[in-house]
């Protein structure tokens, strides 16, 4: 499809600030379809990262599941030097701010949400990988973390940033980012070694996270945080949730990455759990 105009679409609202640019609501002329875009300015990048972001970006377009965000367009302002790239819209928000919500609340979720999380992250991370094998590159979702999942208007996850900000953050233009890599493997502190199983611990986290509020490692500095990870000790996520669950979330927190369970395994094991007919 050939990429779009500005003026295909109208912005209905700000979303909200990212760390590179706004992130806003829009309308597509043509049919009122309601979508996002996010605003990149590329100004100060450099050849090399451009060209990074657009291998990147090609790369979102390959992936369709219904359990990631779904890219529509990608729109060049050579005047202004700004990217936008459209996608769907996840009306649901992200889950970053569904912790939040919660922990201010001290109110926790329920378990059966917590398994659907699970189910259905697994199932667009398997999507990741399969396409990753058929573009014959090796790209692995590097930032699984609360604030890249979202909620349709169903309640369905979607993954969404995929790589784009692992790109953005390795850019010049994230010279003042400064996140706690919470989620960061215990492989990547001890020999900086991230493959497909990386991306599992990082699902561990999370679903810890929605669990607890709070990351399974936390610490008071990143030297401390790296010591606690590669430990691997963490508490049981709250006594309301049952064994199955903490057991499950363990699997995916074993400091050793072969001992992680298989991506397929995992699938199987949670299709016997979980109901999965719908209602009609
Ligand atoms: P960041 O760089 O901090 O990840 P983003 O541009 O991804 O910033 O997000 C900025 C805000 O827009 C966040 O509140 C996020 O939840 C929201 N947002 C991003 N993508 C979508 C989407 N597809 N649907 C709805 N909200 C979104
Ligand atoms: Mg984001």
């Amino acid at each position: 499809m050939p990429s779009g105009k500005l003026d295909d679409y109208v912005v209905v609202g700000m979303i909200g600030s990212g760390s590179f640019g706004q992130c806003k609501k829009i309308r597509r002329i043509c049919d009122g379809k309601v979508l996002v875009w996010k605003e990149i300015n590329y100004k100060e990048m450099t050849e090399s990262e451009k060209q990074q972001l657009v291998t990147e970006v090609n790369l979102l377009r390959e992936l369709k599941h219904t359990h990631i965000v779904q890219y529509y367009d990608r729109i060049i302002d050579r005047s202004q030097s700004m990217l936008y790239i459209i996608t769907e819209y996840c009306p649901g928000g992200d889950l970053a701010t569904l912790i939040s919500q919660h922990r201010h609340q001290r109110k926790l979720l329920p378990e059966c949400f917590i398994w659907q999380v699970m189910h259905q992250i697994l199932l667009a991370l398997e999507e990741c990988h399969r396409s990753k094998e058929n573009v014959g590159g090796k790209v692995m979702h590097r930032d699984i973390k609360p604030a890249n999942v979202f909620l349709d208007g169903e309640g369905q996850v979607k993954l969404g940033d995929f790589g784009l900000a692992r790109i953005l953050h390795n850019t010049s233009l994230a010279k003042t980012f400064v996140g706690t890599p919470y989620y960061m493997s215990p492989e990547q502190y001890s020999c900086n070694s991230y493959d497909h199983r990386s991306d599992l611990w990082s699902i561990g986290c999370l679903l810890y996270e929605l669990c607890a509020l709070k990351p399974p490692f936390v610490a008071s500095s990143q030297y401390k945080l790296a010591e606690y990870v590669c430990n691997g000790r963490f508490s049981r996520i709250p006594s309301k949730y049952s064994d199955d669950l903490h057991w499950t979330i363990s699997q995916l927190l074993h400091v050793k990455p072969e001992k992680r369970p298989l991506l397929s395994q995992l699938l199987s094991l949670l299709e016997e759990k979980i109901p999965l007919a719908k209602p009609p």
